[in-house]
C-alpha cells in the first residue's frame, strides 16, 4: 500500500460546521490509520467566525493557506440573517461573501453536487416506490463561473417602458474545461454523460452540445447522450435510475441539483465539491449551517463525511479508501442508524458524534 500525506486545510464554518467538520475529521484519521496515509490538517477562519476574529469574512492569510493545501474540507458558513450580528454589515463583510470570494480566488469553475438515494432511505423520498424501487445515484456537474450569473446586466427605461437584460455568454474554453471533467468523473463511475441544455432555442446551448460532441471524441469508452433542460427536469422526477454524470451550464444546473437533492429527500445526505483544473477541491455539505440545531449534537455529519470521500477520490485519487467511507455510511444505514432528520419507524437515534463513531467502525481495508 503506498503511504501519502495529505495537506488538507479545514474550515470548520458556522452553526453546525464545527460539529460536522469534526466527525468528518474523524473518520478521515480512521481511513489514514487503516490505509496508512499521513493527513495533516491546517486551520483556516471563513465566514461568521473569521467575522469574529478579524471583522472580515475571508483574509489574505486564509486564501494563501488554501492555496498551499492539497484540497479544503468546509463546514457551512453563515448565521441566522435575522438575529446575527454579522448580518447588520454591509454585504460584502457578510459570512456569504467570504465563501464567494475563496471560490473565485481558487478558480473553482465545476460545482459537483451527486444526488444519492439510499435503499434503506427510500421512505424520505417523495417519490412512488415503484419509481424509486433501489435507489438511484446520480453527479451533477454544474458549471459554475460562467453563463447568466455572470454575464452583464442592466435595466433601463426604453421608450417609457422600464426594460431589463441579462447577458448569457459562455465561450468554447469554459465549455470544453467543464466537459472534460463530466467524462473524467463518468470514467469514475458508470461510464455515461448526460448533457443539458435549450439546443432547440439558444446559441450558447448550440456552442455547448458542439464543444461538448468535440470533447466526447476523446472519451470513446464515455457514453455521451445530450437532452433538453425541460426534459431533464421531467425526466429527473420520471426516472431518476437513468443519470450517471449530468452535465450542464450555471443557471440550468443551479435549478437542476437543487431539483435532485429534492428527491433523494434529506438535505444532511448530500456532499458536494467545488473544482478548478488542477486536483485541488473545496468539498462541504450541500446544506447551510443550520443555526436552528447547531451545538445540540443533533446534526447529521454525513453530507461532511461523503464530501471528505469526495475529497479522498477527486483531489488525491484515492478511490479505495473513498469507497471505504461510502461503504461504512451505507453499512452504519443498513445497520438502522439514523439522526433526528432521517428517523423513521423502528430505527435506532443517535447524535451527530455517535453517528461518526459508528461510521468509523466500519472503516476497513
Ligand atoms: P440550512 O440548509 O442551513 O437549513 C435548512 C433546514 O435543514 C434546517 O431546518 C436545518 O436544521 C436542516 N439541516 C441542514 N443541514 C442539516 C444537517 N446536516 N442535519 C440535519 N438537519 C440539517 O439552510 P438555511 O436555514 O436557509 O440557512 C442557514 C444559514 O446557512 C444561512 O446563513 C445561509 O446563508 C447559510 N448557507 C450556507 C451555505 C454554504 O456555506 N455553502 C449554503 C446554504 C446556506
Amino acid at each position: 500500500m503506498l503511504s501519502m500525506r495529505l495537506n488538507i486545510g479545514i474550515i470548520k464554518g458556522d452553526g453546525i460546521g464545527p460539529e460536522v467538520v469534526t466527525e468528518a475529521m474523524k473518520v478521515l484519521d480512521k481511513v489514514g490509520e487503516v490505509y496508512g496515509h499521513e493527513i495533516v490538517y491546517t486551520q483556516l477562519l471563513m465566514g461568521g467566525a473569521s467575522i469574529d476574529v478579524h471583522g472580515i469574512p475571508l483574509t489574505e492569510e486564509t486564501i494563501q493557506k488554501a492555496k498551499q493545501s492539497d484540497a479544503v474540507l468546509m463546514g457551512s458558513i453563515g448565521g441566522d440573517a435575522k438575529t446575527s450580528p454579522w448580518y447588520q454589515l454591509e454585504p460584502e463583510k457578510r459570512p456569504e461573501a467570504g465563501l464567494l470570494k475563496l471560490r473565485k480566488s481558487l478558480n473553482l469553475f465545476a460545482n459537483l453536487r451527486p444526488a444519492v438515494l439510499y435503499e434503506e432511505l427510500e421512505d424520505a423520498c417523495p417519490l412512488k416506490k415503484s419509481i424509486t424501487q433501489g435507489g438511484f445515484d446520480m453527479v451533477i456537474l454544474r458549471e459554475l463561473t460562467g453563463g447568466l450569473y455572470f454575464g452583464n446586466r442592466s435595466t433601463s427605461e426604453v421608450n417609457g417602458v422600464l426594460t431589463a437584460c441579462d447577458e448569457l455568454l459562455y465561450t468554447e474554453e469554459e465549455i470544453r474545461r467543464v466537459a472534460k471533467r463530466a467524462f473524467e468523473i463518468a470514467r469514475k463511475r458508470r461510464g455515461k454523460v448526460t448533457s443539458i441544455d435549450k439546443a432547440n432555442v439558444l446559441d450558447s446551448s448550440r456552442l455547448w452540445r458542439k464543444i461538448v460532441e468535440e470533447v466526447a471524441v476523446e472519451y470513446p469508452d464515455i457514453q455521451l447522450e445530450h437532452m433538453l433542460v425541460d426534459n431533464c427536469a421531467m425526466q429527473l422526477v420520471k426516472n431518476p435510475k437513468q443519470f450517471d454524470v449530468i452535465l450542464t451550464e450555471n443557471m440550468f444546473g443551479d435549478i437542476l441539483s437543487d431539483e435532485a437533492s429534492m428527491v433523494t429527500g434529506s438535505i444532511g445526505m448530500l456532499a458536494s465539491a467545488s473544482l478548478n483544473e488542477t486536483k485541488f477541491g473545496l468539498y462541504e455539505p450541500s446544506g447551510g449551517s443550520a443555526p436552528d440545531i447547531a451545538g445540540k449534537n443533533i446534526a447529521n455529519p454525513i453530507a461532511t463525511i461523503l464530501s471528505a470521500a469526495m475529497m479522498l477520490r477527486f483531489s488525491f485519487d484515492l478511490n479505495q479508501e473513498a469507497d471505504a467511507i461510502e461503504m461504512a455510511v451505507k453499512r452504519v444505514l443498513k445497520e438502522g442508524y439514523r439522526t433526528i432528520d432521517i428517523m423513521s419507524d423502528g430505527a435506532i437515534e443517535v447524535g451527530t458524534q455517535e453517528m461518526g463513531s459508528k461510521i468509523c467502525t466500519y472503516i476497513e481495508a
